[in-house]
């Protein structure tokens, strides 16, 4: 049986178009094995949101053709798409799949062993005007406990650190009967979360009728799904209106990706981000209106071009104001073909360093915070797995706020994809679990 091995890099929609297209190699007869083993066909999906990922890509791709000289490796994904039809030949790929052609994978597999292994660039300039979008769908076994869901493509918002709106290109949106098709498939074969991700989930629907509440809504309705989490929300979407409509779902999990990325206006203004701290935090007021303590999520980019050390405190101390349950730190990464990399006052790894350092304690001190609220109360935790923490057995998943919840496995009982109602305990402060009981 031929067999095929993939790899994927970066954000959720990269997660869930890499299990579409493993779905596809299924279909075609193909057995999923290891990336690490021997493989007639390795797919790679590759990211390029940092030079980091970049690297990462390449290294991916590389270490295909040392395991197996012979195979086929198909390169796909943001880094390919950034390189447009100028792919270096030492990049060492057989087929070049650029965004929005991953659905003909298997037709150019097939091309590509009857051309005695040809070189195959499936590509189009995905900025040349608005594309399609392309149709991908998810009915598989049931692996995970949470499934993510694909519903938006596409940025227009052009942010000037980020290169995804190049690799990506315009916003477009699925239909929402055909993303209840999926759901319904997806319920029907166990799951019991799905998780609603886009390039830019706020802007789905944009251009029709609906919009990202209307899909909220309908998704709600599939029976068996119990929880419905969202991906990466920008702040201009919690409005009154959509912060009471979701909060009136009761499988919403209050668990926000409210996307800052800094917490001073003048950087904001550098960075093209179309919103003012006055309104980032209106948005964060009415979600804590709305929902009893939802957990806020948040990135930020230190260092950005100029980001002089006044404005660093200024994102530093509203981020302790706001008081994230979770805050992902970055390191400004220079993107080429990006309008930030050609700013003045780039700043040195040094300071970029000292101040995300100081950004993650500030953030681990509110993250501890919003645990130690939780001590005493009672959470909704769907449980995941089996892990062993300290030499100790224990049920692992998470609540609807997203907290890590960890329960002692007792013998003989098996809680993975059930949601139980626990009580919490205490924090197992090294792993930043919460102990929950039943
Ligand atoms: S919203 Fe900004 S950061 Fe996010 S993908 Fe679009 S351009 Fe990039």
């Amino acid at each position: 049986m031929k067999k095929a091995a993939l790899h994927n890099l970066g954000c959720k929609v990269n997660a869930y178009e890499t299990e579409a297209m493993e779905e596809l190699l299924k279909e075609d007869g193909f057995e999923i094995v290891d990336f690490d083993e021997e493989a007639d066909v390795y797919v790679i999906n590759t990211c390029s949101v940092t030079n980091i990922a970049d690297r990462k890509s390449r290294q991916m791709i590389h270490k295909c053709k040392k395991t197996n000289p012979e195979a086929c490796v198909v390169a796909t994904g943001c880094y390919i798409q950034n390189f447009g039809k100028d792919i270096p030949e030492e990049l060492g790929a057989d087929i070049i799949l650029g965004n929005n052609k991953k659905t003909d994978l298997i037709e150019k597999i097939h091309e590509f062993f009857q051309s005695k292994n040809e070189t195959i660039l499936d590509y189009i300039d995905i900025n040349d005007g608005w594309v399609e979008y392309e149709p991908m769908i998810i009915k598989k076994d049931l692996e995970h406990t949470r499934a993510f869901l694909k519903v938006q493509d596409g940025c227009n918002q052009f942010c000037s650190y980020c290169i995804i709106p190049y690799a990506r290109g315009r916003i477009r949106s699925r239909e929402i009967s055909d993303v209840i098709t999926e759901v319904t498939g997806l319920a029907a074969a166990g799951y019991k979360e799905v998780v609603i991700t886009g390039i830019h989930l706020s802007s789905f629907g944009t251009g029709t009728d609906y919009g990202l509440a209307d899909l909220l809504e309908a998704v709600a309705e599939v029976d068996g799904i119990e929880r419905i989490r969202m991906g990466s929300l920008e702040p201009q979407i919690v409005t009154e209106d959509f912060a009471k409509r979701v909060s009136a779902i009761s499988k919403i999990c209050p668990q926000f990706h409210l996307s800052l990325q800094s917490g001073c206006d003048t950087v904001l203004t550098r960075m093209n981000r179309k919103y003012t701290i006055e309104e980032y935090t209106r948005g964060v007021n009415l979600l804590r209106k709305y929902f009893h303590n939802p957990a806020i999520t948040t990135d930020i980019i230190v260092g950005f071009p100029g980001e002089t050390e006044e404005e660093f405190e200024t994102t530093l101390q509203y981020a302790k104001d706001i008081s994230f349950y979770e805050l992902h730190v970055f390191a400004y990464s220079k993107r080429a073909g990006t309008l930030a990399a050609k700013m003045p006052n780039q700043l040195t790894n040094a300071v970029k360093k000292e101040r995300s350092k100081r950004l993650i304690e500030a953030g681990l001190e509110s993250t501890q915070q919003y645990l130690k609220e939780h001590i005493g109360s009672e959470l909704e935790v769907l449980f995941e797995e089996k892990v062993s923490l300290d030499g100790v057995d224990y049920f692992v998943g998470f609540s609807k706020e997203y907290i890590k919840c960890a329960i002692k496995a007792e013998d003989n009982q098996d809680y993975s994809n059930r949601i139980l109602k626990c009580k919490c305990r205490y924090i197992l402060d090294k792993h930043l679990y919460m102990l929950v009981e039943i």
